[in-house]
């Protein structure tokens, strides 16, 4: 059974700034990479808010460089899954890949969150023919068509905007009044042409035959009325779901699944597993956050390690 010190599950840049200070203080850390290595920046574009890169930086760049920077100090880097873990005692299980146990003398959680769907019948019938989560995945499939975008958020906006450079309209489905994207994500939208806002409209079915999705019937929820549009791709954008059901049972959570720490720190219920990043955290959710929190998960561990470490010796 492979023995490590600090395993870090998970690999967005929380798992990689943890693993950057983890092995910086010689705790040679071991990062398993989940099913989306690099984690949910590798969907995304241009990151423009990250400290540091005054022209914005590719995300999946981003997420290379963080893997590099973090195997240069020695951190281990090995794709699989964790698919299940054993907390009740100590050292820490870890299972990949539904065969291989792992102990952990530290671990620390860094498994984001996922993107969230309608839950209507017709997304799962034309996933992969035309419903996606991911506009940067599978925007160039759609280049010269018309597509629909639901949500409201910085994603919608951010979506729309990168969609409506390769397609020929973009309706965005808003189900309230206002958007709750931030003001100059927003303003990037109203002021694109081939964007059309529809407003208290939700998503009645996604329609389609064959050939993949050809079109959604609109719901405006103030007047009742449908009414379809044409379109080829419809892509989610309403938020995302903590990546937490192999914690249930062994890691308290909050009603919405997201891991609970000790405020002020990265400490679950747990002792010597850390949490950090996306998976704990429902407010800010930015690329920064999860990297600052990533690092306090690092510092945390190394102190839990060298309390375990001084307990042995005396
Ligand atoms: P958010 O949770 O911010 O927004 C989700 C949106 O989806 C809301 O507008 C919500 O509507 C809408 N929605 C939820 N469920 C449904 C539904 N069933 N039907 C229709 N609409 C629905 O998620 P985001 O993914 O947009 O953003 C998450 C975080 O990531 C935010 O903090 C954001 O700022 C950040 N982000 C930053 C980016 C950047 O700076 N480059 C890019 C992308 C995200 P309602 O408003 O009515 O609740």
């Amino acid at each position: 059974m492979e023995k490590v010190n600090v395993l870090i599950i998970g690999s967005g840049p929380a798992g990689y700034t943890a693993a950057i200070y983890a092995a910086r203080a010689g705790l040679t850390p071991v990062v398993y990479t989940g099913g989306q290595p690099g984690g949910q920046l590798t969907t995304t574009n241009d990151v423009e808010n990250f400290p540091g890169y005054p022209d914005g930086i590719n995300g999946p760049q981003m997420m290379i460089d963080l893997q590099k920077q973090a195997e240069r100090f020695g951190t281990k880097v090995n794709y699989g899954l964790v698919t299940s873990v054993d907390f009740s005692g100590y050292p820490l299980k870890v299972v990949i890949d539904e065969k291989d146990t792992v102990l952990a003398e530290a671990v620390i959680v860094a498994t984001g969150a996922s993107a969230k769907y309608l839950g209507i019948p017709s997304e799962e019938k034309f996933a992969n023919r035309g419903v996606s989560a991911c506009a940067v995945c599978d925007g160039y499939f759609y280049r010269g068509k018309e597509v629909a975008v639901v949500g409201a958020g910085d994603s919608a906006a951010e979506e729309s905007t990168y969609l409506s450079k390769l397609c020929t309209k973009v309706h965005l489905i808003v189900r309230r009044d206002e958007m709750r994207a931030s003001k100059i994500m927003q303003q990037r939208v109203l002021n694109t042409p081939n964007i059309e806002i529809h407003w208290n409209t939700e998503t009645d079915e996604i329609l389609g035959d064959e050939s993949g999705v050809t079109g959604v019937r609109l719901l405006d929820n103030k007047t009742g009325n449908k009414r379809e549009i044409s379109v080829r791709g419809f892509f989610l954008a309403i938020g995302h779901k903590p990546n937490t059901d192999i914690f249930k049972g062994q890691l308290t959570m909050d009603e919405a699944g997201y891991v609970k720490v000790v405020s002020g720190s990265t400490r679950t219920n747990v002792e010597g597993v850390f949490a950090v990043g996306d998976v704990a955290d429902r407010v800010y959710r930015q690329a920064i956050t999860a990297a600052g929190s990533g690092c306090m998960g690092a510092l945390d561990a190394e102190k839990f390690l060298a309390a375990k470490e001084a307990e042995v010796v005396h």
